[in-house]
């Protein structure tokens, strides 16, 4: 079967490739895949900064953003048949308590494996495994966008746990920012619309961009910080930095107002800054302000991803569905990978 493979630690090593067809254990499914996103995460991959391959395995299979359709399952209660869509989650759980009890995006030791990023195979290939336990059930009117629903699942996380931590008291947010119109940054856009909240979306694309009229669709002001610095844009209950550039964090914490929030969900590559951090903390404290960081997201975060999406497709009429850019066969992956001022989301389609 074709595969889309990478060599862990080996820059630009992705490369389309034949392998032998996985064979399911007895508490797995087989999925033909129909498609895979591609993301940050997956450059970074084939840039040898990130990834580990199976234990055995020379190769990593890329993609960890997918929907398929199950091929073979063993009896399960979780209503799952042959014939229906599913689309796994990313991360398995190690034996820590977190793990044990659900909630392997908590993971204490770090010893989790995620498919396609750490120590198993991805979804980037003609059929694919994955344990029954982790297969969220997609209704075929969502077949168009499910593919969506992983970068989903990480919004859905970051604002789950920033609502849930701001219970430690009074709060009644109203102006949010987000940091980053990649897909995350725009998913996250869009559900926290239709949460009635006042959004702005920073980026450096122009405001005619594809990017900045998908978040003004959603009733978002996008801005470019090009043409206007992001200190002028006043203060916010909650920030959500998604650029995963520590500099731009960095100048944000001070935008966050009093008792707001901030959440961090990129990954940062090694930065020196020469703030001042007295400041910065004197702040914190006289402010009550909080600041976290959330990676990964256990399914319950895919089942509220799922219910969003229904609802966001019928409010902002399809908007979804625009939000992947351009979807193209397994033969053609580089143009997935090369930089495009255009691209938003990439996804490849395995089969129908
Ligand atoms: C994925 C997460 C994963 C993280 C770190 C992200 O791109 O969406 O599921 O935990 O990378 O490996």
């Amino acid at each position: 079967m074709r595969a889309l493979t990478v060599t862990p630690g080996v820059k630009n090593s992705i490369k389309l490739a034949q392998i032998e067809q996985p064979v399911p254990t007895a508490s797995q499914a087989l999925l033909r895949v129909r498609e895979i996103g591609v993301c940050g995460t997956d450059m970074d991959l084939n840039q040898g900064f990130y990834g580990e391959a199976p234990p055995g395995s020379s190769y990593l299979v890329t993609g960890h953003e997918s929907l398929s359709t199950v091929e073979s399952i063993p009896k399960n209660s979780q209503g799952i048949s042959k014939g229906d869509l599913v689309v796994p989650t990313v991360r398995r759980p190690d034996d820590c308590i977190n793990c044990q009890h659900g909630e392997s995006d908590m993971c204490l030791t770090g010893n989790y494996k995620e498919h396609g990023i750490k120590a198993l195979h991805g979804f980037g290939s003609d059929h694919a495994v994955s344990d029954l336990n982790f297969l969220v059930k997609v209704p075929s009117e969502l077949a168009d966008v499910a593919v969506l629903l992983e970068p989903m699942s990480v919004g859905e996380k970051g604002v789950y746990q920033a609502f849930k931590i701001q219970e430690r008291m009074l709060w009644k947010p109203k102006r949010v920012l987000i940091l980053g119109a990649g897909p995350v940054g725009l998913l996250t856009t869009y559900l926290l619309r239709l949460r009635g909240l006042e959004v702005v979306v920073t980026a450096t694309r122009t405001k005619d961009s594809a990017k900045a009229r998908l978040a003004e669709r959603a009733g978002a002001v996008y801005v470019n910080t090009m043409e206007q610095p992001l200190q002028s844009l006043g203060k916010f209950d909650l920030i959500m930095e998604e650029t995963g550039s520590a500099q731009v964090a960095m100048q944000a914490t001070s935008m966050l107002d009093t008792n707001g929030i901030m959440c961090f969900l990129g990954i940062y590559a090694s930065t020196t800054a020469p703030e001042d951090i007295g400041e910065f903390y004197k702040d914190v404290v006289l402010g009550n302000k909080t600041f976290f960081g959330s990676v990964n997201a256990n399914i319950n975060y895919f089942r509220m991803g799922l219910k969003d999406f229904a609802e966001i497709e019928k409010r902002f009429n399809g908007i979804l569905r625009d939000t992947i850019s351009a979807r193209i066969s397994p033969e053609e992956f580089q143009k997935a990978y090369e930089q495009n001022k255009d691209n938003i989301k990439t996804v490849i389609r395995f089969n129908n």
